[in-house]
């Protein structure tokens, strides 16, 4: 079995932890994923081994925040998605090594073996990377709450994505933020429920006749939101766009409506 340490490095996330997860997998050999930052552990710990290979589950701000430094003091492979390659440099200020896509796997110099599982969703380019039975899922999961599906994320393709992972059957996935999702199938339902459920409200609202992101909110959100209300507008933003490209409504990105509503 690979060894796998998490590092928690504070980050200006959105996640309520206030920390992104930073991986080091393998032994001797190591792959490093998500170097959100540096602290003084994840120094030492880089420092102790060799590590070979500097992967990211996508490049959202707080991912990538020390790729260029540790690739520059590791001396590592630098990896980044084949079809993101622009996206990663705006992102982390360096040039990839290399790039990889689905299936592809990544073996350090100790043999540990990750494979490359693309799923698109929170983010375009983002990845899970599966280690034996294991899977570093990134911002695809969280053992509590919910991720962001927001402005650049696609809702279609993140539901997607949890099948996938689903289907993989991973025996614990190590999340972009908070503890490891022990037992991963039941949480992975939890997601897809919590986001049709969500779909539902959404599309109530719509037809109860809440035309504006706003109002939607106000609609298909009863907790107390203080300080969350952008991100719940992202979040209905990413609803939305989804019902209308599945022909339930009308949206011309700033007014919603049911189709029917049309011929009024
Ligand atoms: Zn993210």
């Amino acid at each position: 079995m690979s060894s796998i340490v998490s590092f928690a490095v504070p980050t200006a996330t959105s996640a309520p932890t206030g920390a992104t997860n930073t991986y080091l997998v393998g032994s001797r050999g190591s792959i490093l994923v998500d170097p959100a930052g540096r602290t003084p552990a994840l120094d030492r710990a880089v420092d102790e081994r060799s590590v070979d290979h500097l992967l990211v589950t996508h490049t959202h701000p707080d991912h990538v925040g020390a790729v260029a430094e540790y690739a520059a003091t590791t001396g590592a492979t630098l990896w980044a998605h084949s079809r993101y390659r622009d996206r990663f440099e705006r992102a982390t200020g360096v040039e990839p090594d290399r790039t990889f896509a689905d299936g592809d796997e990544v073996v350090s110099g100790d043999g540990t073996r990750v494979v490359v599982v693309e799923t698109p969703g929170h983010a375009p380019d983002h990845l899970a990377f599966v280690v034996g039975e294991s899977a570093l899922v990134g911002d695809l999961a969280m053992a509590e709450g919910s991720v962001l599906v927001g402005d650049d994320g696609d809702l279609s393709a993140y539901l997607t994505s949890l099948d996938r992972l689903l289907a993989l059957a991973p025996s614990r996935c190590y999340p972009g933020h908070g503890p490891p999702i022990e037992e991963p199938e039941p949480t992975l339902s939890r997601l897809i429920d919590h986001r049709r459920e969500r779909e539902r409200r959404v599309l109530a609202a719509v037809r109860s006749g809440c035309e504006t992101v706003d109002a939607i909110v106000e609609s298909a959100y009863e907790k107390d939101l203080s300080g969350l209300e952008e991100l719940a507008a992202q979040a209905v933003r990413a609803h939305v766009r989804k019902l209308a490209s599945e022909g339930e409504i009308e949206w011309d990105g700033g007014c919603a409506r049911t189709v029917d509503s049309r011929d009024r």
